[in-house]
This record gives structure tokens, C-alpha cells and sequence, in this order.
């Protein structure tokens, strides 16, 4: 496998423009793409924004932010931006035949040697590999939110992954300043996995009148240096998208993964944490 020196990034979102920031300043030379020039727009305004929050704050030098920035461009192609791709990181929605779509297509462009690594929370990296016609090639990196300030990368090997493919990714994951953890590709990971855990349980606490939400949360902060309680934290990620993965859990692991009626009935009313002002806690606008 070749030194990684390019990088596709798919998708411009929240997620996607993030990687393509710590990909960009970890020297390699970046395309990000999504469906418009709009989308990929916002996702570059985004990625300059951060940088400049980052030179505010002292934490990035004017010379990065200028590095970086030279080595982003964006695009609405697609072969544009994988024909080159050492490794092409997929940051789209969370839908499988989509997902499996897009793959099939990047491997059709890409080198024969390209890496094809998807950002999936939850979704069977495996089922993602069948897609293409390199399987052993294939490799879950999850990055967490946001990908420049969260240390952790998630390595998802799936059934075919090859060792040399976790390779790439961790080689790659270590230049973009990542910590990585390598997993095999179960339901929820480690990290979807062991953090719904915490908060399900939290959610039964307060469904069971153990304490307040914000007792509960003290107890994790407090008590063994959480830097969020689970309550609060399942307001910042969207009750939503926690109660959609505790259901696809549910399914996969069993009984214990089972959404409490407090989640559910929040989401049915519309009270979905910061994003709809009020969860657990009531947000300001
Ligand atoms: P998002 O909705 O913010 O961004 C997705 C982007 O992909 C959109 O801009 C959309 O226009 C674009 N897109 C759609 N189809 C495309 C295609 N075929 N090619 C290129 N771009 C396309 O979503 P997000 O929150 O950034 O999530 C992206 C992925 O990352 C998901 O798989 C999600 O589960 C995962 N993830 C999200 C988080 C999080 O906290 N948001 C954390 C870790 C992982």
C-alpha cells in the first residue's frame, strides 16, 4: 500500500468539512465534495471559521490556517475528487443504500489502490465493502464531533478488511493528530455502544425517580470526571438520533438496548435537546 498523500472527502456536512480541516492540516492535500455548490460552500465557510476561531484562541498559528487552506478545495464532482484519492473518507448521510451507492461508485474512479473508508456511527462497514469490489479495502473511520477538537478515531475492521487497509487507516488517523481505537464490526462499535449504554440507564434513573436530570449528570461529572453527564449529552447528540440508534441496538444486541418511554415520548414531542431547545434541559436559542 503507497503513502497516503491525497484525500477525498464525501459529504461537506458537519462531519465532513471537519475531517477535511484535520485531514488538510495534517499536510495532505484534501477535495472535498457534496451533491451542490452550495453544500460544499457551507462546508468550506465552516472549515474557515474554525480555523479562525482556532488563530483567535492562540491554538492555530495565521501560517497553519493559510497551509491548511491551500490544501482544501472543493468540488461537485465526483470522479473529480476521487480520480487521485489515496484514501477517500465517505461523511454522507446515515442510510445504507445510499452509502452502498456512493461506494460502488468511488470504486469504479478511484486508483486500484485507494482506500475506501466510511464515517459511519452505526451502519455494518461490511455490508458498505460488499458494495465495491474491494472489500479488503474497505475500513470504518469514525471520527467524533467535532473531528477537529475530538481526539478519538474509531477504526471499524470489517470482515474483509485487510491489515494493511487498518494500517492506512491508522497511519492516517495518527498524522491527523487522532488517537486510535481498532474495532471489530459489531452494532454500535465500542463508542455508540458503551455511551447509549450510560445514557439509557441515566434515562430509566430519571423515568424511575432516582434523582433529577441534573443530580444524575453530577453524579457522572463529578464522580468520575465525566466532562458531560449522559443527560446532557443525549440533549447535544439529538434524542432522536440516540433513539434511532438504541432501536437499531435494540434489534442487534438485545433487550437491554431497549429505548425507556421517557426518550420515546420526548421525541414524539418534538423535544429532541439543543437543536429543538429543550431535552432534558432547556436551551437557549
Ligand atoms: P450532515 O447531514 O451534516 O452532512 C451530510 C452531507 O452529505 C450533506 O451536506 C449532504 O448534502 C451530503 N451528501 C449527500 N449525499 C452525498 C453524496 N452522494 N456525495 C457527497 N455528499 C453527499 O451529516 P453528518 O452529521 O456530517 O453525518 C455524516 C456521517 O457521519 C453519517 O454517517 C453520520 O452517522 C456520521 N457521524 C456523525 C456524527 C455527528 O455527530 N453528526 C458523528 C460521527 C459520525
Amino acid at each position: 500500500m503507497p503513502d497516503v498523500k491525497a484525500v477525498a472527502v464525501l459529504g461537506a456536512g458537519t462531519m465532513g468539512h471537519g475531517i477535511a480541516q484535520v485531514a488538510a492540516a495534517a499536510g495532505f492535500r484534501v477535495v472535498l465534495r457534496d451533491i451542490s455548490r452550495e453544500f460544499v460552500e457551507k462546508g468550506l465557510a465552516g472549515l474557515r471559521k474554525n480555523l479562525d476561531a482556532g488563530v483567535e484562541k492562540g491554538k492555530v498559528t495565521a501560517a497553519d490556517r493559510e497551509k491548511t487552506l491551500a490544501n482544501v478545495r472543493g468540488v461537485v464532482d465526483l470522479a473529480e475528487a476521487v480520480r487521485e484519492a489515496d484514501l477517500v473518507i465517505e461523511a454522507i448521510p446515515e442510510d445504507l443504500e445510499l452509502k452502498r451507492r456512493t461506494f460502488a461508485e468511488a470504486d469504479r474512479i478511484a486508483p486500484a489502490h485507494s482506500v475506501l473508508a466510511t464515517n459511519t456511527s452505526s451502519l455494518p462497514v461490511s455490508a458498505i465493502a460488499e458494495a465495491t469490489r474491494r472489500p479488503e479495502r474497505v475500513v470504518g473511520m469514525h471520527f467524533f464531533n467535532p473531528p477537529h477538537l475530538m481526539k478519538l478515531l474509531e477504526i471499524v475492521r470489517g470482515q474483509k478488511t485487510s491489515e494493511a487497509t487498518v494500517t492506512v487507516a491508522r497511519e492516517a488517523g495518527r498524522r491527523m493528530g487522532k488517537e486510535c481505537i481498532l474495532v471489530t464490526d459489531t452494532p454500535g462499535f465500542a463508542s455508540s455502544r458503551l455511551g447509549l449504554a450510560l445514557g439509557l440507564e441515566a434515562m430509566r434513573m430519571l423515568e424511575a425517580g432516582v434523582a433529577s436530570a441534573e443530580d444524575i449528570d453530577a453524579a457522572m461529572t463529578l464522580g468520575y470526571n465525566h466532562p458531560v453527564g449522559p443527560l446532557k449529552l443525549t440533549d447535544q447528540v439529538g434524542l432522536d438520533v440516540r433513539l434511532a440508534i438504541a432501536e437499531h441496538l435494540a434489534k442487534t444486541l438485545g433487550d437491554r438496548f431497549r429505548p425507556p418511554e421517557v426518550l420515546r415520548k420526548m421525541v414524539a414531542e418534538g423535544k429532541l435537546g439543543k437543536k429543538s431547545g429543550q431535552g432534558f434541559y432547556k436551551w437557549a436559542p
